[in-house]
C-alpha cells in the first residue's frame, strides 16, 4: 500500500505516478472549486497515510498545523491533558490560547487528552490502549505518533481517535519539506479537520505533498534500515564509558542518550561529528543529533541529553564517528 497507494488507474499510456496537481481554480460543476478546499496531490499522499494508519487522512501546510487544527474543534475554556514530556510546539500552542483553552490537571478533567509516545526527548513511552480504557469514551484521545510512525504502532486500532503527525519528518523522510497530516476513522472528526484546514488556510503546497508522497514510498525500507541500526548503536552507547545513560525504547529509529558531565563534554561530541549531522528535526534518511536542553522551553530535559534520530547510513561509518567523539571528550 505505501507503494502502490495514490496513484492514477492503470490505463495504458497513463502516467504511474501521479502529477502534481498546480492549480489554484477549477471548472465549475465538479466536486472541487477552489485550491484551499482539496488537491488530487494531497488526496494521493492522503490515500497512503491513511492506509499506513488505518483511517482517513487529512493533509496540513505542516506538523503543527494539524496539531492545531485539532485543539481549535474545542470549545472556548476546555481543557487539555498533555504529558509532561511533550513537543515543546504542541505545549507553546496550548500555552498561547490560554484561557482559552486550558491544561487539565487531571487526565479525568479533560475535554481532549493527547498522547506522545515516545516521547521526546526522553524516549518515556505510555501505554496507548491503557490511557484509552482509563478515559473510556469521557474525551477523544489524541496520538502525536510522529516518533514511532505507523510502522512502529498504529494508534487508531489501540483506540485512539485522531492520530497527528509531523510528516516533515520520517513519513517525508529526507529533511526536505515541512508537512503534517491528521487521521481519524470518524467521519465527524475528518470533516471537522478538513473544515479547519480551510478555515485556517492552513493548505500543503501540492509540490510539498507530492514529495511527502514520493519519500513515504520508502517508509518500509527506511524504518527497517533505521531501527536495525537504532539497536546497535544503543546497546554499544551503553558500554561506552563517556555515557552515563541511554533513553531507547527497544524499537524505532529514535533513541537519546545522556553524555557523562552534562552540557559541555555534550556540546564537544556533537562539534567533534564528521558523519552524524547536528541538526534539529528528525526523520531524515541522515543521522540527525541534537542537545535539546539549549532550547528554550526543553529546560526540563538533561543538560548532557543528545537526542539521535538515527538514518540509513552503514552502522559502523555512524559508531565510528559517535565512538571516536565520545571517547575524545571522555
Ligand atoms: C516536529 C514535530 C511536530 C511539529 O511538526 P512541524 O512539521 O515541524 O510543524 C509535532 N510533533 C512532533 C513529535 C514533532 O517532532
Amino acid at each position: 500500500m505505501v507503494v502502490h497507494g495514490g496513484r492514477p488507474g492503470r490505463a495504458p499510456g497513463a502516467p504511474v505516478g501521479p502529477p502534481v496537481e498546480l492549480t489554484s481554480t477549477y471548472h465549475q460543476g465538479g466536486p472541487v472549486t477552489y485550491g484551499r478546499e482539496d488537491n488530487q496531490t494531497w488526496r494521493a499522499f492522503e490515500e497512503v497515510v491513511g492506509a499506513l494508519e488505518g483511517g482517513e487522512a487529512v493533509s496540513f501546510a505542516s506538523g503543527l498545523a494539524a496539531v492545531a487544527a485539532v485543539l481549535e474543534t474545542l470549545p472556548v475554556g476546555a481543557k487539555v491533558w498533555i504529558p509532561h514530556d511533550v513537543y515543546h510546539g504542541t505545549r507553546r500552542f496550548l500555552a498561547d490560547r490560554e484561557p482559552r483553552l486550558q491544561v487539565a490537571d487531571r487526565m479525568a478533567d479533560a475535554q481532549l487528552v493527547w498522547v506522545e509516545t515516545p516521547s521526546n526527548p526522553t524516549m518515556e513511552v505510555i501505554d496507548i490502549a491503557a490511557v484509552v480504557a482509563s478515559v473510556a469514551g469521557a474525551a477523544p484521545v489524541v496520538v502525536d505518533n510522529t516518533f514511532a510512525t505507523p510502522l512502529g504502532q498504529r494508534p487508531l486500532d489501540l483506540g485512539a481517535d485522531v492520530v497527528v503527525h509531523s510528516a516533515t519528518k520520517a513519513l517525508s523522510g529526507h529533511s526536505d519539506v515541512v508537512l503534517g497530516v491528521a487521521v481519524s476513522r470518524d467521519p465527524q472528526w475528518v470533516e471537522a479537520l478538513r473544515r479547519r484546514r480551510s478555515l485556517h488556510g492552513a493548505v500543503p503546497g501540492p509540490f510539498e505533498a507530492w514529495l511527502a508522497l514520493r519519500g513515504v514510498r520508502t517508509l518500509a525500507v527506511r524504518f527497517e534500515r533505521a531501527s536495525a541500526s537504532a539497536a546497535v548503536l544503543a546497546a554499544r552507547l551503553a558500554e561506552h564509558l563517556a555515557v552515563e545513560r541511554v533513553r531507547y525504547p527497544g524499537w524505532g529509529t529514535m533513541l537519546a542518550f545522556d553524555v557523562r558531565g552534562g552540557a559541555v563534554p555534550a556540546d564537544a561530541v556533537c562539534e567533534r561529528l564528521r558523519v552524524v549531522v547536528p541538526g534539529t528535526s528528525l526523520g531524515g534518511v541522515e543521522t540527525l543529533i541534537e542537545r535539546r536542553n539549549k532550547w528554550l522551553g526543553e529546560e526540563r530535559v538533561p543538560p548532557g541529553l543528545l537526542r539521535l534520530s538515527v538514518g540509513i547510513e552503514d552502522v559502523e561509518d555512524l559508531w565510528q564517528d559517535l565512538s571516536a567523539a565520545l571517547t575524545a571528550v571522555a
